[in-house]
C-alpha cells in the first residue's frame, strides 16, 4: 500500500512540474533506476517485509473434537507417527515425511485436523494462508516463506519442543501451476522458495517440521508440489456421511440444552450434503431461535427451522401475492407428489415460505448416503425435477421461470446417465461425443420422463390440489401427511 501511495504522489509531483514547464525526463529515468534497484533488492531478500498473519497455537484441540472424518483422522494419525517416531524413522533409513495435503470442500474440518495433528504430535503449530504470501512486489512472498520456516524453528526452540507443524490454508494460491499467473514471476518465486525450504528439511535437524497444506482445488497445484518427497501424502476430507453428520451435530449441541424429544438422527438425515461448518451453523441458529422464542430448551422445530435457514437463507419479510403463492404451492406439491410416487417415504417436509434463496422447497428424507445409482433411480430423480413445472402446466396451463434450476439439475442427471453408459447410446467416450448427439440424447431422456410425469400428475391431480391447498393455508406440510392423503 505504501508503495502505491508513493507512486501516486510521484506522478502528481511530476505532473505539476511538467505543468510549470520543467524538464522531467531526468526525474523519470531516476525513478526507473530506483524501481529496478528495489526489485533487485527484493529478489535477493534484502528488503524488510511486513509481518503476515499467522496463528501460533493449536489451543490443545484434539482429534475427538472432530466429528466424522474417521478415514481422514486415521490416515493423518498414521502419517504423524513418522513425525513422532523420528528416531526410528532415521534408523530404518526411511525418508522423512515432509508434507501432507488435506483436500476437500470448504468447511469440512481441514483446519481442525491440522490443529489436532499438532496437539497429537506435541508440536508447535503455525497456521497461515496461501494468500498471505502473495504480494505485487518481487521477492516479498519468497522472503515470507523463508521467515515462516525460520519462525517455526525459532518458536519450537523457544517452547523447547522438537517438532513444528506449519499449516498453510488455501495452498493453491501459493502453489498454483507455475507460469500460469499474469504476475507469474512473483508467484513462481514464492512457490520455488517453498519447494527449496521443503527440500531442505532433513531428519538431521533438531526440529522436525511437517507442512500440512489444505485446498479445495488440488487440480490447480503445481505437479512439483505433489512430487514424492514433498506433499506425498494426500488425505481426502469429504463432506460428512450420515454417521459423521450425527457426530458433528452431537459435538456442537454438547454445550446446548436440547429438548428431551429432539432426535438428532432425524436432523442428520435431513442435512444431506451439509458440511461440518453448515452443521455448526444449524446448531447455533437453533439456539438463537430458541432464545428469540424465550424457550429454555432447543426443540425439534427450532432445529428444523435452522436447517431451512442455513440451506435457503433468511425468511423474507414480504409474503408472495396469492397468484404467485398458488403457483409455488402447486410447483412444490408436484415435486413432493412425484417424489413419494417414485420413492415412497422420501419426503420429509414441504414449505412455501419465501426465503432469500428460494420461494419453496421439498426437504428429502435421506436414509443413507448413496454411492451408486441405477439408471431407473437416476431417471426417477429427473422425474422429481420435472414435476414442479409439470404441475404448473397441468393445473394452470403454463409454466414459469421458477423451474430454471430444476431443469439444470435434470440436464445434469441426464448427462450422468449418458456419461456412465446407461443411455440408449451405450458405452461411449463422453468427451468425444458430438454436441448435437449429446443434446438430442438429453432431450430424448427428458421428454420421455416428462410424458410419464404428466400422466402421473393427471392421474393424481386430486392429491396434488389437496397438498397445494394445505401449503397455501399453513405454508408447510409434513411428509407423513402427504403419505396419508396419498393412501386415502
Ligand atoms: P476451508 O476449506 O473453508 O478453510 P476447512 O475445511 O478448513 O474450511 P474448518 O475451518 O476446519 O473447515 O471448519 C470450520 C468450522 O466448521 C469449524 O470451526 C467447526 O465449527 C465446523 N466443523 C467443520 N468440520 C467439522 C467436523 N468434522 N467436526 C466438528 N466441527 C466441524
Amino acid at each position: 500500500m505504501k508503495l502505491e501511495l508513493l507512486i501516486g504522489v510521484m506522478v502528481g509531483i511530476l505532473g505539476f512540474l511538467l505543468f510549470l514547464g520543467f524538464d522531467i525526463i531526468p526525474l523519470i529515468i531516476l525513478g526507473f533506476m530506483f524501481y529496478f534497484l528495489y526489485v533487485a533488492l527484493g529478489r535477493r531478500g534484502l528488503l524488510k517485509v511486513e509481518n503476515y498473519q499467522e496463528v501460533i497455537s493449536s489451543d490443545g484441540f484434539q482429534f475427538d473434537q472432530i466429528g466424522g472424518q474417521a478415514v481422514a483422522k486415521r490416515e493423518l494419525q498414521e502419517a504423524l507417527e513418522f513425525l513422532i517416531k523420528s528416531e526410528e524413522v532415521i534408523t530404518r533409513g526411511i525418508r522423512p515425511l515432509k508434507g501432507i495435503l488435506l483436500t476437500g470442500p470448504p468447511g469440512t474440518g481441514k483446519t481442525l485436523l491440522a490443529k489436532a495433528a499438532a496437539t497429537y504430535s506435541d508440536a508447535i503449530y503455525l497456521s497461515t494462508s496461501g494468500s498471505e504470501f502473495i504480494e505485487m512486489y518481487a521477492g516479498v512472498g519468497a522472503q515470507r516463506v523463508r521467515k515462516l520456516f525460520q519462525g517455526a524453528r525459532d518458536k519450537a526452540k523457544k517452547a523447547k519442543k522438537n517438532r513444528a507443524i506449519i499449516f498453510i490454508d488455501e495452498i493453491d494460491v501459493l502453489g498454483g501451476k507455475r507460469g500460469q499467473n499474469s504476475n507469474h514471476m512473483e508467484y513462481d518465486q514464492t512457490l520455488n522458495q517453498l519447494l527449496v525450504e521443503m527440500d531442505g528439511l532433513t531428519t538431521q535437524e533438531d526440529i522436525s517440521i511437517l507442512i500440512i497444506g489444505a485446498t479445495n482445488r488440488p487440480d490447480l497445484l503445481d505437479p512439483a508440489l505433489l512430487r514424492p518427497g514433498r506433499f506425498d501424502r494426500q488425505v481426502k476430507v469429504d463432506l460428512p456421511t450420515l454417521e459423521g453428520r450425527l457426530e458433528i451435530l452431537k459435538l456442537h449441541c454438547r454445550n446446548k440444552q436440547l429438548d428431551a424429544d429432539v432426535n438428532l438422527e432425524d436432523i442428520a438425515k435431513e442435512t444431506y450434503n451439509f458440511s461440518g461448518a453448515h452443521l455448526e451453523n444449524v446448531a447455533n441458529e437453533a439456539a438463537i431461535l430458541a432464545l428469540r422464542e424465550k424457550s429454555k430448551t432447543i426443540k425439534t422445530i427450532h432445529l428444523k427451522e435452522a436447517v431451512d435457514k442455513v440451506m435457503l437463507g433468511e425468511k423474507l419479510a414480504n409474503k408472495s401475492n396469492p397468484e404467485i403463492l398458488n403457483r409455488v404451492a402447486l410447483h412444490e406439491a408436484g415435486h413432493a407428489l412425484i417424489s413419494e410416487l417414485v420413492k415412497p417415504n422420501s419426503v420429509s417436509q414441504v414449505t412455501v415460505t419465501s426465503r432469500a434463496n428460494a420461494l419453496g422447497y421439498v426437504r428429502q428424507n435421506q436414509e443413507e448416503d448413496q454411492l451408486l445409482y441405477t439408471a431407473k433411480e437416476l431417471r426417477d430423480q429427473i422425474k422429481v425435477c420435472l414435476a414442479g413445472a409439470m404441475a404448473e402446466e397441468v393445473v394452470l396451463g403454463n409454466k414459469s421461470t421458477g423451474a430454471g434450476n430444476d431443469y439444470q439439475q435434470a440436464v445434469k442427471i441426464a448427462k450422468t446417465i449418458i456419461s456412465t453408459g446407461l443411455s440408449t447410446l451405450g458405452i461411449l467416450s463422453f468427451e468425444n461425443i458430438p454436441s448435437e448427439m449429446l443434446n438430442n440424447e438429453i432431450k430424448n431422456i427428458i421428454s420421455e420422463e416428462e410424458l410419464i410425469v404428466q400422466e402421473l400428475i393427471k392421474n393424481n391431480s386430486q392429491v396434488l390440489l389437496r397438498i397445494a391447498e394445505i401449503l397455501k393455508e399453513y405454508e408447510k406440510i409434513d411428509g407423513d401427511k402427504i403419505r396419508n392423503i396419498l393412501a386415502a
